[in-house]
């Protein structure tokens, strides 16, 4: 949008005939900008899941007190604090703060009366208003008039500021870690010409284009986009805590802030980052082989499936209810992928036929055999063994051939295969359970098990996919789990970006950076790193 809400009020019938009266060629420009406008405000109006760019599952509203209201953002100073060179920095920090924001932690006004546990509202808190000296000043003029374009800067005033405070990163010049804090001050100018009050604004997203109604995404944060990069970082690349951050930013930068705005500025960050998907599918689409994988995970007590689809270059994390919808439809997202896809023995595969299976989980399944107390089950087990052994040895020579891998080599190991085959049909009349489900399994997978005798110089095993969960893993441990639909979102967007920026070496600290600066303007985000070497066009 061209014009602000406190302009556009003012224009009426009244100052368009004026305008039109004093200067036409500006009004001309006026309808202009109205037009532009008004044509954003109807594609505003039209706008739903089917014809915008977000995803097709919908998404829950943020886990409740989670709170962006950009009004209630600590940052926020009155006009007399404008001028003045230190201000607060945070809240009082009650003592029962673990997992809860602001609103959480001050007592609603209607029930004053009920005694809540915890501190109460008027009682000393554990923290201290913070006091941090101003680095530098940003000042957001206005500019020109936006109605006639007449210069105004001569006729501006500061009405309204806030505070960010930010690390800077350190260079070779300045090593280490600076913590600043930028005073942004907004201006308001009355135009000579025209009599149009301008105002500059901080961007803010309009609330109502996607369902992350509750987490605002705008310039007004008390945080600035490095440090909600280290925030990020620390919580998802590190596994810290929010307890522990807020520990870590007191003791590095002596900077005090509330669980509450760690929490608001971890999901913001996600938000900001939602749009990556579309970069990560496109680039999944083009890629010859992916790895897919999956593992429990828990969101409110529920037991979801954390998937991952990963390439040598980009990894794609979603977090699905039903595992038959989220395969089916990534991979109507992904219709122009023709490349192979790297899985274990999970039956929902089986609907995407250019297959390649782990032979790890097989080898396991056959060393277990061969660990039974039945005979014939120990034979069938050590058989497999000896086979796929054999085969992998085959596949390395391969490899390591003058042709590296491109030649098939199924025509040498016929007779091999086809006694395998034999023994396998055998087996799926086994009495014993684990006997009959391998042979059966055999059969049921069998190109995609032998595919890579073709293709030798495909992997054997899934180990990209299975490394690239266990880091979540591990944090899901420490978690247990998400607690709302879009906090799950969240754990799957950020696991997106931290491995695709691994799988590319690059800084996903840097990335998410650049995200969160560009996108708290209402700018596209930047594009993903690129794979180191390859020239872009
Ligand atoms: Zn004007």
């Amino acid at each position: 949008m061209i014009l602000k809400e406190h302009e556009l009020l003012q224009i009426d019938e009244q100052f368009i005939c004026r305008l039109g009266e004093q200067d036409p060629d500006a009004l001309v420009g006026l309808s202009i900008k109205l037009v532009s406008d008004l044509k954003e405000a109807v594609e505003r109006l039209n706008q739903n899941p089917s014809n915008s760019s977000r995803p097709s599952g919908s998404l829950a509203p943020w886990d409740k007190g989670v709170t962006g209201d950009e009004d209630d953002d600590e940052s926020t100073i009155n006009e007399k604090e404008v001028l003045r060179s230190e201000t607060g920095i945070d809240k009082e920090e009650p003592l029962d703060t673990a997992g809860t924001t602001e609103e959480d932690s001050l007592p609603s006004k209607e029930s004053t009366e009920q005694r809540k546990p915890g501190r109460q509202r008027g009682s000393q808190g554990f923290g201290r208003t913070q006091q941090l000296a101003v680095t530098e000043a940003t000042h957001h003029a206005c500019g020109c008039c936006s109605a006639c374009n007449e210069d105004i800067t001569s006729v501006e005033k500061a009405y309204t500021g806030f505070h960010t405070v930010n690390i800077e990163f350190g260079n070779t010049d300045a090593p280490g870690v600076q913590l600043t804090n930028t005073l942004h001050l907004y201006y308001l100018g009355l135009c000579p010409k025209c009599g149009l009050e301008n105002r500059s604004e901080p961007w803010r997203a309009p609330a109502d284009t996607a369902d992350w109604k509750n987490v605002g995404m705008t310039q007004w944060r008390l945080i600035g986009p490095d440090l909600a990069a280290l925030i990020v970082y620390l919580s998802m690349d590190m596994r810290v805590t929010r307890r522990k951050i807020k520990q870590f930013l007191w003791d590095v930068f002596g900077l005090n802030l509330s669980i509450g705005t760690l929490q608001n500025c971890i999901v913001e960050s996600a938000r900001a980052l939602e749009p990556v998907e579309a970069q990560l599918l496109e680039k999944l689409c083009s890629e010859s082989l992916m790895h897919a994988d999956e593992t429990s995970h828990n969101e409110a007590g529920k037991r979801l499936w954390l998937w991952v689809f990963i390439t040598a270059s980009t990894a794609l994390f979603l977090i699905g209810h039903r595992t038959k919808e989220i395969f089916t439809n990534l991979f109507d997202a992904l219709t122009d992928f023709n490349g192979h896809l790297m899985t274990d023995g999970y039956s929902l595969y089986r609907a995407y036929l250019k297959r390649l299976r782990c032979w790890a989980h097989l080898i396991r399944k056959a060393k277990g055999l061969s660990d039974s107390y039945t005979l014939t089950s120990q034979t069938y087990g050590r058989q497999v063994q000896a086979i796929l052994n054999a085969l992998i040895d085959a596949v390395y020579q391969a490899r390591e051939g003058p042709d590296r891998g491109t030649v098939s080599i199924v025509a040498h190991h016929q007779e091999t295969l086809k006694n395998l085959r034999k023994v396998c049909e055998a087996m799926t009349a086994s009495s014993h359970k684990k006997t009959r489900e391998l042979g059966v399994e055999f059969l049921n997978d069998w190109e995609a098990i032998f595919r890579v005798l073709d293709y030798p110089a495909w992997p054997l095993t899934n180990n990209e996919a299975e490394r690239a969960l266990r880091h979540w893993v591990i944090l899901r441990k420490i978690t247990q789990g998400t607690y709302s639909e879009q906090g799950s979102r969240a754990l799957a967007l950020f696991a997106s970006v931290f491995a695709t920026c691994r799988l590319r070496n690059s800084s996903p600290l840097l990335y998410i950076r650049d995200v969160i600066h560009m996108r708290r303007q209402g700018l596209d985000l930047p594009k993903l790193p690129q794979m180191p070497g390859l020239v872009v066009a």
